[in-house]
């Protein structure tokens, strides 16, 4: 007699994988496993309450199987489902990016208050490592602007270059691969520089998630020194260059006395900061001449 496989329903299926996950330690299981089966069935989580009785198909089965399994090894979701949503748009990401952070669209409002208060028409805005492209593209979406988006990984500009046709900015970014440690000798010809550089320090990435610190690009989290080498590098170049320069750059969670005492030995005095929805200090923005 041919065996009988087992159904298995939506219900079913959320409620043990919840239990896994959760076992596993992995923060927010239900909604992981809500996420998970959505993308597995090409719906969204509202779908799945909708049709909660009806059972899996054997391929939808494996696909999920395949799927949590990966999550249970403390892959990120956004890496499993390889998508993430960032200021309202959805962005490809895979392990060789970063996954954009809902604190790093503050990096977005503030730009676009300070592009707007300075009137600034058309502005050339420079980007360093861009990642995924998620901040040129969040900021090309909402204005008029021409972007040099520049990363030191191939791998991730091709991601990036993906994500700005998607989301319909190709006309308006340039990616290159540069870094600014060889390739970049000042900012001239641009109106504002932005960045959520790798500020992690070299001894702080024991204290990361697994999540983070065995998935995502070492370069993109850590500069392998104090966690201040982007930051000192960006204010030497925009201290270089002749005529105004301003500059937009993300900090990490309790840094900014780091960042200003950098700035201010730096001769850098012109420059404020801006706190994340969180209250935390999260943007600094100087003006540089
Ligand atoms: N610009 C990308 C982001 O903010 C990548 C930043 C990075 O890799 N440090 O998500």
């Amino acid at each position: 007699m041919a065996e009988v496989s087992k159904i298995w329903r939506i219900i079913d299926l959320l409620k043990i994988t919840e239990g896994l996950l959760k076992e596993k330690g992995i923060s927010s299981p239900r909604l992981n496993a809500e996420l998970l089966l959505s993308d597995t069935l090409n719906t969204n989580r509202m779908d799945l309450y909708l049709n909660f009785e009806k059972p899996l198909q054997e391929s939808e089965l494996t696909e999920f199987r395949g799927k949590i399994k990966r999550r249970l090894s403390r892959e990120p979701l956004q890496y499993v489902t390889g998508k993430c949503g960032f200021y309202g748009m959805e962005f490809k990401v895979g392990p060789s990016v970063l996954i954009p952070r809902p604190e790093t669209e503050t990096l977005i409002d503030v730009s676009l208050e300070n592009i707007r208060a300075r009137e600034l028409d058309n502005p050339k805005i420079l980007e360093i490592g861009t990642g995924s492209g998620c901040i040129s593209i969040a900021i090309a979406g909402k204005i008029n602007c021409r972007i040099d988006s520049i990363d030191t990984s191939n791998d991730a500009l091709k991601i990036a270059e993906e994500n700005s046709g998607t989301n319909n900015t190709s006309s308006k970014i340039n990616f290159q691969l540069k870094d600014i440690f060889r390739d970049v000798m000042d900012f001239s010809g641009y109106d504002i520089v932005i960045s959520n550089p790798p500020y992690i320090a070299f001894n702080e990435l024991e204290t990361l998630e697994p999540e983070v610190r065995d998935f995502e690009p070492l370069a993109a989290l850590t500069d392998n020194e104090d966690g201040l080498k982007f930051y000192r590098r960006i204010f030497e170049l925009a201290t270089k260059t002749d005529g105004k320069t301003s500059v937009l750059l993300e900090i990490g969670d309790g840094k900014r006395a780091n960042v200003e005492n950098l700035a201010i030995n730096m001769g850098i005095t012109n420059y404020c900061f801006y706190k994340d929805l969180l209250n935390i200090d999260r943007v600094i923005y100087a003006e540089i001449w």
